[in-house]
């Protein structure tokens, strides 16, 4: 069975193909999103709600967003372990594969894996390698939006569809625009934003809560932070119902109250609603389409699911978005679509899936500013962004000088106009006979594929020679030796098992609660959390379960409350 997983900055979710269609896949806990959140305990490695509840507690040997830095060589330092954002990223990838083999009561040894439109080969590889390393094959590598796409069942459509996915998760925004042509699914063009997220909203809460009981941020402990954060998150997902809200916050030995209005709160937000402005326009424009010509506009992410960013979304595109699939889940189902695709199964019909250049590939030039007057270091286009790849582009240049012999020809990345503020990919020489300025003539062609290899030729017109090179994604690659070995020291690391994880969440709870309450509230989870471990010492299941049930039912009264 090859499943089908979103591995999501905030959330990882996995799904399956059934006769149905596809399906979430639930994990131990019976929820259907995991959070990406690692926690280290010594040997103990905790994944998901878990190690959510024990970041607010234990922030040093946590650790979320790690995605973010895919394929860089970040390190981050949990309980004296060093890892990567992909050894991090395997681990919440090993127990989303345990959930699904236990759930599904067979081995699961492949996944197709889903990463952000703009992700590049490095960053792609670097996820298949955190599968990899979690066990699993991972053969096929799809962009979000078009995992989302399917989802909605958009390549079933008529020809010449266009789809604007919207995607706003925890701390990114994209758009894409997808059109279906020919039974091939294009990704036309991505923009975004990869500071913007659902988590802005809920700073927005967190510092209205700060304004209204007189406190600044650098006051407050990490712990501080995170019980606050946890809080305004309620306090969010409490305005899809509610029109206000009271949080409560202990703070430095001392109980601090607001009462958060949703009015204040939209208001509020109203400069985040402009940011997602730009990169829809962005991806209008260089996809070369209007809004009108827009068939469906799909929505995907947990943010999306708040009330002033749908109303925003229909008063942006005077049309009301598809919302038939779960924002939340459109990813992984996708994915598992395209799983099943892979392994041929009936019902299914293969589309194929084609990429855009997530950046300008270019190179450097001197612009002429009056007679012999000559200024350097601008930059010349040669691939745009969001062009369809494979791609090959050539453009001519010309000699700036008499008798110029040599002409360098500097490879760049960017959307600058300046060559400094891009990103410099390597440089080549060629040599023309020395004649008069702009007598002498060079075609630059720039070729770049699927696999985010460039190749750079260079003809100079009037002798006919040609030199070439070719540039790779420098980064660091692993042999399949290297990852076996690495997988090896990571799995004495063991995922926490699933039949102690929810009493381990429940304690964890509790601690929370604690820290969160005074008096004769602490007093009683105090007392409740020690039956607990009572309990939990004498080792029966089923005394275990019940107490469990017990412990919940407070725990839940007492969050209630707040
Ligand atoms: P990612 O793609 O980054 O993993 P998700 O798509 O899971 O992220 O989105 C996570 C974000 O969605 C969080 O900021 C969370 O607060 C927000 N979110 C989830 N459910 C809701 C809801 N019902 N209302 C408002 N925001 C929500
Ligand atoms: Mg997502």
């Amino acid at each position: 069975m090859i499943i089908g997983i979103d591995l999501g900055t905030t959330n990882s979710l996995a799904a399956y193909f059934t006769e149905d269609g596809p399906q979430i896949i639930p994990n131990r806990l019976g929820n259907h999103m995991t959070p990406s959140v690692v926690s280290v305990d010594g040997e103990q490695v905790y994944v998901g709600e878990t190690a959510k509840e024990r970041q607010i507690l234990f922030p040093d040997s946590s650790a979320s967003v790690f995605k973010r830095n895919m394929g860089s060589q970040k390190v981050y330092q949990l309980d004296g372990k060093r890892f990567t954002a992909e050894e991090l990223s395997s681990f919440v990838l090993r127990s989303l594969k345990e959930d699904a083999e236990h759930y599904l009561q067979e081995p699961v040894k492949e996944a197709v894996i889903s990463v952000p439109a703009y992700f590049n080969e490095a960053r792609r590889k670097a996820t298949k390698r955190a599968g990899e390393l979690a066990g699993l094959k991972v053969e096929r590598i799809i962009s979000e939006p078009t995992a989302a796409a399917i989802a909605y069942g958009l390549y079933q459509k008529k020809e010449n569809t266009k789809f604007l996915v919207f995607d706003l998760g925890g701390g990114t925004f994209d758009v894409s625009i997808l059109e279906l042509f020919h039974n091939i699914l294009e990704v036309r063009a991505v923009a975004g934003d990869n500071y913007l997220g659902g988590e802005d909203f809920t700073k927005v809460i967190r510092d209205l809560f700060l304004k209204d009981t007189g406190l600044s941020e650098e006051e407050l402990d990490h712990r501080e932070l995170g019980l606050l954060r946890k809080q305004a998150e309620q306090c969010k997902l409490a305005f899809a119902t509610e029109s206000s809200f009271m949080m409560n916050c202990q703070i430095k030995g001392e109980v601090k109250t607001a009462l958060i209005t949703r009015g204040r709160f939209e208001k509020r937000c109203e400069p985040l609603l402009d940011r997602i402005k730009k990169p829809v326009k962005k991806s209008l424009s260089d996809a070369k389409i209007k809004i009108s010509d827009i068939d469906e506009i799909v929505l995907v992410g947990g943010g999306t699911k708040l009330r002033l960013v749908r109303k925003y979304v229909a008063k942006l595109f005077k049309k009301m978005p598809n919302t038939s699939v779960n924002p939340d889940e459109a990813v992984a189902l996708g994915a598992a679509i395209q799983a099943a695709m892979k392994e041929r199964r009936e019902a299914i019909k293969e589309v194929i899936l084609t990429d855009v250049c997530p950046f300008t590939l270019g190179t450097e030039v001197v612009v002429e500013r009056g007679k012999d007057k000559h200024e350097a270091g601008y930059f010349a286009p040669i691939i745009e962004r969001n062009t369809t790849i494979p791609a090959s582009r050539t453009e001519q240049f010309r000699t700036v000088y008499d008798q110029q012999t040599k002409l360098n020809i500097h490879i760049l990345q960017g959307e600058s106009r300046f060559a400094a503020n891009n990103i410099s990919l390597g440089n080549l020489e060629v040599e023309v006979p020395p004649n008069k300025a702009g007598a002498e003539v060079i075609d630059i062609t720039y070729t770049y594929d699927i696999n985010s290899l460039l190749e750079v030729e260079v003809k100079v017109v009037s002798t006919g020679e040609i030199k070439k090179m070719i540039i790779k994604n420098q980064e660091v690659d692993m042999t399949d030796e290297e990852i076996e070995a690495r997988m090896k020291e990571l799995s004495y690391l063991k995922i926490h098992p699933k039949d102690q994880e929810e009493n381990q969440l429940l304690l964890l709870r509790g601690e929370r609660l604690y820290e969160e309450n005074t008096g004769e509230v602490r007093l009683r989870i105090e007392y409740e959390l020690r039956e607990f471990e009572k309990v939990l010492n004498e080792r029966n299941e089923v005394e275990i379960a019940n107490a469990r049930k017990v412990l919940k039912d407070v725990l839940d009264e007492i969050d209630e409350e707040w």
